[in-house]
């Protein structure tokens, strides 16, 4: 089922998927966030609320526990609505929060042109009179329809959470994602858009819901000193090991999964630390910068595999990677390896739908999600983080010709 390649040893060259450096400059302002403690994490809250232009602003330990926050407290606004509607191909941690919080998930199959739902189905699923919320999703950056969303959606009760854990920096119709929904949420993990080791961010312009948010998050205990300890040798170790000479490391050690989806509603969840608010002090210039290169990079792959698209070309969007499908599971089997193989940083991306997670499966009998099994199979993940250079790109644009190729936006 799974197309997750096989974990090798190899020594030399190898690109991360997804990269979001942490420097030595980074470090020291995290020591001196820690020192600050709750005032850095407070400063950071008012920095990101400014920014994206919203009243309310909480950081916690991940977008995980984000997006948990947020359903318990939209479950205490209305007690009496027990499902929340997600996309059947989405990052695990997603329906992990919505057991976590108590809550039951409910599927919608994604468009495979779009990685964003497949609204036929999506009408149906919004007539759902137990929907407490629906999580539209910018997998891998790719901007969902959300206003669409918002037109069809009827029903006042149903809140619409918008996850943009892949997209911070990302626009839509001129607007800033994570604020197109009534909530949203930014992951601050590591391969995401910007990283604080760990961390997530949560917007909303709703009082009624912040109120509760706020109450939530203080009910969450601090990281311990263990916990502190590891958080700050594991930024250390990003800082070092994230550059391209020495990624083959941790790449070839199967004991830290790196890049694994895994469904786990017993994660961890924290308040921020200072330590992370540090991290994250100049987040807007170093997001400027590492959204500008992923521009650059997606322009790149844009004119070399899809060169009519001139639209693209001259305003491509932010992705965290580039999602394609390759036309048969075989082909996608022989990316990945061959990626794999020279270290070139092309991966798949979560292994089944959601649908197909053991601890969920008998909440779905009787369902299918074609469009999401499919897309597990096929899809195929290029790099477009600062590290890729000319180099790692003919060499992708090699292995790729090899392989018949779909792109999302290319439609
Ligand atoms: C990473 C991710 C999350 C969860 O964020 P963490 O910070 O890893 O907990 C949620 N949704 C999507 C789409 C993600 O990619």
């Amino acid at each position: 089922m799974s197309n997750e390649h096989k974990r090798r040893f190899r020594i030399g060259r190898t690109l991360p998927p997804a990269a979001a450096p942490i420097e030595l400059r980074d470090i020291v302002c995290g020591l001196r966030g820690w020192f600050r403690g709750e005032r850095a994490v407070r400063e950071m809250e008012e920095s990101f609320r400014s920014f994206f232009g919203v009243r309310h602003c909480f950081a916690v330990s991940s977008g995980t526990a984000a997006l948990t926050l947020i359903l318990a407290a939209l479950k205490e606004k209305r007690p009496r609505r027990t499902e929340v509607l997600i996309p059947a191909y989405t990052c695990y941690s997603v329906p992990s929060a919505i057991v976590r919080a108590g809550l039951k998930v409910a599927l919608c199959d994604i468009d495979p042109k779009t990685l964003d739902f497949d609204y036929g189905e999506l009408k149906r699923k919004l007539e759902n009179p137990r929907l407490l919320a629906v999580v539209p999703t910018h997998l891998f950056g790719l901007p969902a329809d959300v206003p669409r969303l918002r037109e069809m959606l009827r029903d006042r009760e149903t809140t619409i959470i918008e996850d943009a854990a892949q997209a911070m920096g990302g626009q839509f119709g001129g607007r800033k994602l994570g604020t197109l929904g009534d909530v949203g949420f930014f992951s601050l993990g590591r391969g995401k858009a910007l990283s604080t080791v760990e961390g997530g961010i949560i917007l909303t312009n709703c009082d009624e819901i912040a109120a509760k948010i706020a109450r939530e998050q203080r009910r969450l205990y601090e990281y311990g000193a263990l916990e502190m300890g590891s958080l700050v040798l594991y930024a250390l170790v990003l800082t070092v090991f994230l550059r391209p000479s020495l990624f083959w490391l941790p790449s070839s050690l199967p004991f830290l999964n790196l890049g694994k989806t895994v469904f786990d509603p017993t994660f961890r969840m924290r308040r921020m630390s200072g330590f992370q608010a540090g991290l994250a002090l100049h987040w807007r210039e170093k997001l400027e910068a590492l959204q500008a290169a992923r521009r650059g990079s997606v322009r790149q792959w844009f004119g070399a595999l899809m060169p009519a698209q001139a639209a693209l070309l001259n305003d491509p969007p932010p992705l965290l990677r580039l999602p394609g499908r390759a036309k048969t599971a075989h082909g996608a089997s022989r990316l990945l390896s061959g990626g794999a193989k020279k270290g070139l940083g092309v991966s798949a991306a979560y292994p089944d739908a959601v649908s197909a997670i053991p601890e969920l499966a008998g909440d779905f009998a009787g369902e299918d999600f074609p469009a999401a099994r499919d897309l597990a199979r096929r899809i195929v993940t290029l790099p477009v983080h600062t590290y890729v250079n000319s180099e790692d790109r003919r060499k992708i644009l090699g292995l790729l010709s090899q392989v018949e190729m779909q792109w999302p936006l290319s439609a």
